[in-house]
């Protein structure tokens, strides 16, 4: 079984220490060093990305509705047994000097009313404070260990702290905190001081895993078999250049479809890619790169679904 371990130190520390995330000092080398030598890879801050309007109506008023919605980045409205779930929500213009590629899939003010909002780990383009505030205190927040004193601090008054493979219930919908293969840290002070992991959503009809931020790494394999069979595995496919810094820390499509293989998921629903440009490649590249890892996998395209920003996925019937 996977169980959370601490450093001498009290912090966090990945269930399998390779690959080793990088630290400050390679971050040096990729943000300065490869910058000034030109090493690193070019690509605009901007680009084209699918788009559908939504208003959210159908979301608000309809009964029953079994759905995920991309919001954008690791952002999704998904609506299952019941309940209406945003996880890591963000839905401002800028983190820090980086400007968002397209406006949120859904206004903050057509969302239905939130019953849970799920944390995956706490770097500002999965905890974004100006949202949380937006959001107001009447969700519940899940959040890994570590992160609820930020989360009460943006005005959240119902927050839960878990750790890996803890559950908690809300009506009929159970939700398990897994382990991932990251890192935690909102400034230089408190790398690794927070949990990170990603969530099991197991409602009544459907059962959906939300994998936050991660390098591959042999718990997917784990996480399939503790929370399926799984009916959708919303996998990150972006932020994932160059390799030699990334690779332990974000997965590029080829690693997601080795993930997804892992999971024994039904579909692939894919995130973090086309909003935030955060690392070198263009950000309409992983669509393409996801395209070609799955022929080269040999799976059919309904088991891959890349959204549009703002697309709502119909999670009524399984892709068979
Ligand atoms: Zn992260
Ligand atoms: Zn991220």
């Amino acid at each position: 079984m996977l169980i959370p371990r601490m450093s001498p130190m009290a912090r966090f520390k990945n269930v399998f220490d390779s690959p080793p995330v990088p630290g400050v000092k390679q971050l040096l080398k990729w943000t300065v060093v490869d910058s000034v030598s030109g090493r690193r890879r070019r690509a605009p801050r901007r680009a084209p990305v699918p788009v559908v309007a939504n208003d959210g109506r159908r979301l608000r008023e309809a009964v029953g509705l079994e759905a995920a919605t991309w919001v954008g980045h690791a952002t999704f409205l998904i609506q299952t047994g019941g309940l209406a779930i945003l996880t890591d929500p963000i839905f401002s213009t800028r983190i820090a000097t980086i400007r968002r590629n397209v406006p949120p899939g859904l206004r903050i003010e057509d969302l239905p009313a939130i019953d849970v909002i799920l944390i995956s780990h706490n770097h500002r383009d999965h905890l974004d404070l100006p949202t949380l505030r937006r959001l107001g205190p009447r969700p519940l927040a899940l959040v890994p260990s570590g992160v609820g004193r930020t989360m009460r601090r943006a005005g959240l008054e119902r927050v839960i702290e878990l750790e890996w493979w803890q559950s908690h219930d809300v009506a009929d919908v159970r939700f398990t905190f897994v382990p991932s293969h990251h890192w935690s840290g909102r400034s230089i002070a408190d790398r690794n001081a927070s949990l990170w992991g990603g969530w099991g959503i197991l409602s009544p009809r459907r059962r959906l895993y939300f994998a936050g931020d991660t390098g591959y790494f042999p718990g997917f394999r784990e996480i399939g078999e503790r929370l399926g069979p799984l009916d959708a595995a919303l996998l990150p496919v972006g932020s994932y250049d160059p390799r030699w810094f990334m690779r332990a820390q974000h997965m590029d499509p080829s690693d997601a479809v080795r993930a997804f293989v892992d999971l024994g998921a039904d579909r692939l629903i894919a995130m973090h890619w086309g909003t935030f440009k955060l690392t070198d490649e263009p950000l309409d590249e992983p669509p393409r790169l996801l395209d070609e890892e799955r022929r080269r996998a040999n799976l059919d395209p309904r088991h891959i679904v890349v959204p549009a920003i703002g697309q709502t996925i119909e999670l009524g019937a399984p892709a068979g």
